[in-house]
Order: C-alpha cells, then sequence, then structure tokens
C-alpha cells in the first residue's frame, strides 16, 4: 500500500511539475506582451491615419482656394491693378504653401504606411504565439489526461489492498504518514529503517526477530510501521 501511495503522490507532483506547464506559462506570457503590443501599434497607425486625413484637408482648402483666386483672374472682372497685383501674390503664396502641405502629406502617408507594416508584423508574430500556445495547452491536457487515468488505476489498486487492511491498522498508517511526509510505513532492510535510513541497534532487532509475524512492528527511531521481508536480515 505504501508503494501505491508514494506512487500516487509521485503522480501528482509530476502532473504539478510538467516541464510543459512551465514552458506553457511562458508562452501565454509572450503571448499577453505579443497581443498588448499588436494593440499599442494599432493605436499607433489609428492616430497617425487620422493626421493624414487633417494633413489631406489642409491639402485640400489650399487648392479650393487656389482654384478661387484663379477663377476671379481668369473671370477678368477685377480692373484694380493693386487688386490683381495683390490676388496674383497670394497666389504665389498659396502655390508655395500647398507644396509645403504635400511634403508633409507625403511624410504622414509614409509613417502610416510604416506604422501599418509594423501592426502586419506583430500580428503574424501574436498568431505565432497564439498557435504555439494552443498546441502546448493541448500536449499539457493530454498528459495530465494521461497522468489522471494512471492515477485512477493506482487508487483503485489501493483500494482493494486497504480493503484487507484492519482498520485500526489503517488507521495507524494514514496517522504516520500524515505526520512523515507520506511515508508510513517502511521495508526493513538489512537491518536499516528505509524511512529514515538509520540501522536499528542490535537489541532491537533481537527484539524484531522474536516478535511474531503478524505483529504490528515499527523503527523506533521514526516511529513508522516497518515491514519485514526476506531482505531484512533478521
Ligand atoms: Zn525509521
Amino acid at each position: 500500500m505504501q508503494e501505491h501511495d508514494t506512487r500516487l503522490t509521485q503522480l501528482d507532483h509530476r502532473a504539478t511539475h510538467l516541464p510543459e506547464s512551465a514552458e506553457l506559462a511562458e508562452v501565454e506570457a509572450r503571448l499577453r506582451r505579443s497581443r498588448d503590443e499588436v494593440v499599442a501599434a494599432e493605436t499607433i497607425a489609428s492616430d497617425l491615419e487620422d493626421e493624414q486625413k487633417r494633413a489631406d484637408r489642409d491639402v485640400e482648402q489650399v487648392r479650393e482656394r487656389r482654384a478661387r483666386d484663379q477663377e476671379l483672374l481668369d473671370s477678368g472682372s477685377i480692373g484694380d491693378p493693386k487688386q490683381l497685383q495683390s490676388i496674383q501674390a497670394e497666389l504665389e503664396n498659396l502655390v508655395r504653401r500647398q507644396t509645403d502641405l504635400e511634403d508633409v502629406e507625403l511624410e504622414i502617408m509614409e509613417r502610416v504606411e510604416g506604422a501599418r507594416a509594423a501592426v502586419a508584423q506583430l500580428t503574424v508574430e501574436r498568431d505565432e504565439h497564439a498557435a504555439q500556445q494552443e498546441s502546448l495547452a493541448a500536449t499539457v491536457q493530454a498528459k495530465l489526461s494521461e497522468i489522471a487515468e494512471e492515477r485512477r488505476g493506482v487508487e483503485a489498486e489501493r483500494q482493494e489492498i486497504a480493503a484487507g487492511v484492519a482498520p485500526e491498522l489503517l488507521a495507524l498508517y494514514d496517522k504516520i504518514r500524515g505526520e512523515h511526509g507520506g511515508v508510513g510505513a517502511a521495508p526493513l532492510h538489512r537491518g536499516a529503517c528505509q524511512g529514515c535510513r538509520l540501522t536499528l541497534p542490535p537489541t532491537e532487532l533481537e527484539e524484531l526477530r522474536a516478535a511474531p509475524a503478524d505483529e504490528v512492528v515499527r523503527c523506533e527511531e521514526c516511529r513508522r510501521i516497518l515491514v519485514r521481508t526476506p531482505e531484512s536480515g533478521l
């Protein structure tokens, strides 16, 4: 029964210490970072797109004003030379202004392109991390199911063994197990308790030798139940 209990403890430890679980936690952290990066990049890109729209509008306004001035000039309705001169000066001004604004517009367009490329790149990375996470999660799940199945088998065998043990002995075993790191019973091997690894003094071995086979004997040192075997050295 101790062997079964030890096995159950090992299985539980394996289930909570899967290397894939640690890896999964890392991948999940990477995925969270990746998602945040995509959101941040998208914000930058959409802010730049707003900026681009404003730049487009600025260029458009100057263009309209130029058209209006040009129309006014072409209509021939202005006879005053001073006024004509002033409109021509404004037109020249507007041409320069339009060029400047178009440069700004172009620069923002390039930045939008860069930002969009960054979003695309980060999205690819995020999707890769998501796929990794999904695959690892499936692996962890499969391993846990495997352990759970093995555990059910060991547990069933343990129940069967427990059914054949006297209730008082079972209670004693469980009590010691609870107090001594999950080990309630240990074999006596060549005169040494395998629970605490101490070699029993000759007088105690003498007593064990004399004890009836069905008597529950315990280690003097650690108080665990001693299981006598042909290798006990008695
Ligand atoms: Zn002992």
